[in-house]
């Protein structure tokens, strides 16, 4: 345990169980009091819960400032507890029991979402070696299978590089795509980029120029392809009137049924 400017961090092992927490925070009580400023101090613990057979990594930060006992899951999957009060310490364990069906169903989401490595809706394996004279990464793709070749000692991640590899195969794919749909469809679109936009699958401009997400490729061809027209209807009716999606009815039918799909995701 230690003083971090305004901040206790206490670090505990992997196998710390839920149970444990109140006892932990009542043994320490004293040290705690004792460094505590009294105005935005915060304890951490920082650890892992199971329940069921999954491993939830969880912080506890102690905040005076906060009113309620409260938690959400920060966007790296960590479920964060914030504690108003030394007082009420002895509630922790009990509210995670309470809300641990919350607790998972929240996790097994984020976990899908993040199920890393995808292309078109479907986990790929990933060989990853490293070479002691190979000055750049190598990578190659066929049946499901992603082979990386890296040099000794590279540090940059496997993510990271599926990421780039992703991007590079999503310019190619995706713009061929929303020309051979624009041809079927009878669409003009002026340019078709492909970039990382982190919040949108795509967008289409004033002066026809449609931008579509490269991360649009982890999903299935028919997410894919909803996205597509979707933009290239906006072509047509640049907003979400009745007539929009009467044009994309139009062309897909069901294109309710895959909505709902990117909601509930
Ligand atoms: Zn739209």
């Amino acid at each position: 345990m230690e003083k971090k400017g305004n901040k206790l961090e206490i670090k505990l092992p992997l196998t710390f169980q839920v149970a444990n927490i109140e006892k932990l925070l009542n043994d320490q009580k004293e040290w705690i009091k004792k460094r505590w400023l009294g105005n935005q101090a915060a304890v951490i613990i920082d650890d892992k819960i199971k329940i069921k057979d999954y491993l939830i990594p969880f912080k506890i930060r102690l905040n005076i400032r906060a009113k309620y006992l409260r938690m959400k899951f920060h966007s790296d999957g960590t479920l964060l507890i914030t504690l108003p009060s030394v007082k009420l310490q002895n509630k922790v364990a009990e509210f995670i029991g309470s809300h641990s069906g919350w607790i998972l169903e929240k996790y097994l989401k984020f976990i899908q979402r993040k199920t890393f490595f995808t292309l078109f809706g479907k986990e790929i394996v990933i060989d990853r070696q490293y070479e002691l004279f190979s000055s750049s990464h190598k990578i190659n793709y066929a049946n499901g299978r992603l082979r990386i070749i890296s040099p000794q000692g590279s540090d940059i991640s496997t993510y990271d590089i599926y990421s780039a590899w992703l991007k590079h195969f999503a310019k190619k794919h995706l713009v061929a795509r929303t020309i051979e749909l624009s041809k079927k469809f009878g669409f003009h679109p002026n340019r078709i980029t492909v970039r990382g936009q982190s919040s949108r699958w795509g967008s289409c401009s004033r002066k026809g120029n449609i931008s579509l997400n490269y991360n649009l490729l982890k999903f299935d061809k028919e997410m894919i392809d909803y996205v597509i027209i979707h933009e290239l209807c906006h072509l047509k009716h640049l907003n979400h009137s009745i007539e929009f999606w009467k044009e994309v009815e139009s062309i897909l039918p069901l294109y309710k049924t895959i909505v709902r799909k990117f909601k509930e995701m």
